[in-house]
């Protein structure tokens, strides 16, 4: 054990910002006398993340420079690849409350109230562009996007400086606490099982065949499989994320091997940013310590922005000593009745009537009326899963 190197996180070094120890109660006790900024969905899961180290080396919301640099340039100002601006925007008024140097209260707002998780100080106050984020970030300006929608219904000033976080939010307690391995608890369940080589595997979807075939396809490579699904927000018409996590509890006991394969929960919300997202994608689970990560096509995507192999091009444009991260990238498989067994147009010689393809809206609709999903498709077990879900959508 003691002998396995494992790969660096993203910069060198995990970051930590989760105060601890005799500080803390003070720490609690002041922030109820700071101006309060409540966190969006968004912004209570990359707190999250910055604190346990899941977006090392970011300390805090990014300063301008590192955000004009990563929305114009995918790196950060001291030369590393980053794609996604972590930002924190509040609206004119409350930012006019708030003067560079203060510390001010990160809240999140809940059922009976608000609870305090953290306290920022606010190095910089700016103003920001949201048309020219919404063009080099997400490709498109247009609000029919859930990402760019989200991004113009936020405040128009961001603040930036770095977090500590003081307590987890209600959310982190009560969504999956037993699967929310921190970076340094993953790197040390996989230590603890003597894999090397480590691949990570993120979804927003419930397991179907196909993502089998994948996962298994590069577990024969490699040492172990990290199944790591996002539970951070979605948008409303993809699975919820207990539905997808069920489905994989389902399907490990009996179908994966328990010793190459860890479940855990990926905290982070969906921005559709498509390539820039699943290189983001990419580089985080290096924090989590895989040392390869599966990049499907058309991942991290929605509707027709992006082309299908974006997700996979966007990795020529780093150093790929910078990423660190290995990707291998994929390619839709489906299941091929002459072949019987789970191919891809790069290893099946047969034409589409020998395949069996389901879109996502015919998954939908035979869920709805009942029918159990074809086995070759979906397993039984995941199949009565959705199908519940699908028939009582409130569940
Ligand atoms: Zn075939």
């Amino acid at each position: 054990m003691a002998d396995i190197v494992q790969i660096a996180p993203h910069g060198g070094v995990l970051i930590d910002r989760i105060l601890r120890g005799d500080g803390l109660a003070d720490a609690l006790d002041n922030a109820h006398r700071l101006v309060q900024v409540v966190l969006s969905d968004q912004n209570l899961a990359d707190l999250e993340m910055i604190a346990n180290g899941g977006l090392s080396p970011l300390t805090g919301f990014m300063g301008h420079a590192d955000y004009e640099s990563v929305v114009r340039d995918m790196h950060l100002t001291n030369g590393l690849p980053w794609t996604l601006p972590i930002s924190l925007a509040v609206d004119t008024e409350l930012a006019n409350s708030i003067k560079e140097g203060d510390e001010i209260a990160l809240v999140e707002r809940t059922e009976s109230g608000h609870r305090i998780v953290g306290t920022m100080e606010v190095t910089e106050k700016y103003g920001y562009d949201k048309q020219a984020e919404a063009h080099y970030v997400f490709r498109t300006t247009e609000d029919k996007h859930p990402g760019v929608a989200n991004l113009y219904k936020q405040g128009d000033v961001l603040l930036g400086g770095p977090v500590w976080v003081l307590q987890e939010s209600e959310r982190a307690l009560s969504d999956f606490p037993e699967l929310r391995y921190t970076p340094a608890q993953s790197r040390t369940l996989f230590a603890e099982k003597g894999w090397r080589r480590i691949v990570g595997f993120q979804t927003r979807n419930p397991i179907h065949r196909a993502h089998e075939y994948i996962q298994k396809t590069a577990l024969e490579v490699v040492d172990g499989l990290f199944l790591h699904p996002l539970v951070g927000q979605t948008k409303n018409d993809d699975v919820p994320a207990d539905v997808r996590v069920a489905s994989y509890r389902a399907i490990l006991q009996d179908w994966y091997p328990a010793d190459r394969v860890l479940l855990g929960v990926f905290p982070a919300a969906m921005r559709y940013a498509g390539p820039r997202e699943a290189f983001f994608h990419a580089i985080t689970r290096k924090n989590y310590g895989c040392t390869h990560f599966i990049v499907g096509r058309d991942a991290a995507g929605v509707g027709k922005y992006y082309g299908t192999y974006d997700a996979h091009y966007i990795f020529d444009e780093f150093d790929p000593i910078k990423v660190g991260i290995t990707p291998l990238f994929f390619e839709h498989t489906f299941y091929c009745k002459r072949c019987a067994g789970v191919v891809s147009a790069k290893t099946c010689p047969h034409d589409s009537s020998s395949h069996i393809v389901l879109s996502g809206t015919q998954v939908r609709e035979m869920l709805s009326r009942g029918e159990t999903l074809p086995e070759e498709f979906t397993r039984p077990e995941v199949s009565a899963i959705l199908m519940q879900a699908y028939q009582n959508p409130q569940v």
